[in-house]
């Protein structure tokens, strides 16, 4: 049990069941429906953490995956945790290491816990390609690295099972997640975290049933759907989330896990989900995506050649304010990476402008309204 309670309230309730809230943490109060942006290794890349507040994030998601790493892990434990190192003083969620342990292709899970190989896209790969050790993760693990990066909200250990997967193993699976959901229930943390369970169940809403009664008898600060954004697609996704919401505790936050595009978050919403994670805005805007409210934007097509209008006129960000999307594109052919930077924080600022929309809508109860008009505008020219 944790000592503090995360103060989760609802403020209001649209017909539609989407929910406005919010929770406190030792670093803030976090309002909901809210969007967590990624920072995989602790940064959110190519941003300044100024710049990651400024547009609106009240809460940043670390993954214990890439900073659970020996000596990584001692680099932050000796800056006093993950908020002195990445010099964010707001609310930090760190997930388990789960969701990308199991999508890797060499890995042994065993009901003790799952050994991997690590695996790095990034130049530090040479770093630990020196060690050629198999690694182990399991609850007690996670647990323990989490417990040490110090975020105020902390992830149960899970098996994230892969699309598709038989209804064998998804059963099997799940139990598993029930049994190692338990281990993390009973490790303790610091006195200022929470943790969070995970429900799984693959796309059966049996199990997904099943797996949430489980889970929710155990006392947790918040629930997450997980297991989801892992291939299955919108509409199985949509269903997904459907239909393990009702399982959930009313007056818990609630978290679906990896999503995701606007359209989704929205459709998400409407189900009485509270939480959200991707790492869709910062990737797109790395690759010369823009969202805005008249849909996506690819900077580097030709029609943004001469265009000096900035990515989005109803954005008040500081790419938009200061920018054209000639300068822009620009940035983009000349490889500069203020460019990655420009787009990163124009994509930041677009989601936390729709989170707060959509908090305005839930609060005047014209949810339903707000997100046919607003899917109507996006879709019209994308
Ligand atoms: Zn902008």
């Amino acid at each position: 049990m944790s000592l503090k309670d995360i103060k989760f309230q609802l403020h209001a309730i649209d017909s539609t069941g989407a929910r406005r809230g919010s929770f406190t943490t030792e670093h803030g109060t976090v309002e909901t429906p809210a969007f967590m942006p990624v920072g995989t290794a602790g940064f959110v890349r190519s941003t300044l953490p100024r710049d990651v507040e400024e547009s609106g994030a009240e809460v940043l998601l670390a993954n214990t995956y890439h900073l659970g790493l020996e000596e990584r892990l001692a680099t932050v434990k000796r800056m006093g945790g993950l908020h002195l190192f990445m010099g964010w003083n707001k609310t930090i969620l760190t997930d388990s290491g789960g969701f990308q342990v199991f999508s890797l292709p060499d890995k042994e899970i065993t009901d003790e816990g799952v050994w991997f190989s690590y695996n790095d896209k990034d130049k530090e790969k040479k770093e630990e390609k020196k060690k050629k050790d198999r690694m182990f993760l399991n609850p007690e693990r996670s647990m323990e690295i989490q417990r040490d990066l110090g975020a105020d909200i902390v992830m149960a250990f899970d098996e994230c099972v892969e699309y598709p997967a038989t209804r064998e193993y998804v059963a099997k699976s799940s139990d598993r997640t029930t049994a190692w959901a338990k281990r993390c229930r009973d490790f303790e943390l610091q006195s200022h975290q929470f943790l969070f369970g995970i429900v799984q169940g693959g796309v059966y809403p049996d199990l997904r049933r099943k797996s949430a009664e489980e889970i929710t008898a155990i006392t947790f600060d918040g629930f997450a759907i997980g297991g989801v954004s892992v291939g299955e697609g919108y509409e199985l996704m949509k269903n997904v989330t459907k239909n393990t919401t009702p399982f959930l505790p009313f007056d818990k936050p609630r978290y679906l896990m990896g999503v995701g595009l606007p359209e989704d978050i929205l459709e998400a919403v409407g189900s009485g989900i509270d939480m959200f994670d991707c790492v869709i805005p910062t990737r797109y805007a790395r690759q010369g995506t823009l969202f805005t409210r008249l849909g996506k934007l690819r900077i580097m097509d030709k029609a943004s050649r001469k265009e000096k209008y900035p990515i989005d006129t109803h954005c008040d960000c500081y790419t938009c304010r200061t920018y054209s999307q000639m300068v822009l594109r620009y940035l983009f052919f000349t490889r500069d990476p203020l460019a990655e930077t420009l787009a990163t924080i124009h994509n930041l600022t677009f989601y936390q402008d729709l989170m707060r929309d959509i908090r305005d809508a839930v609060e005047q109860g014209i949810y339903k309204s707000f997100k046919a008009k607003w899917l109507d505008k996006y879709h019209k020219q994308s």
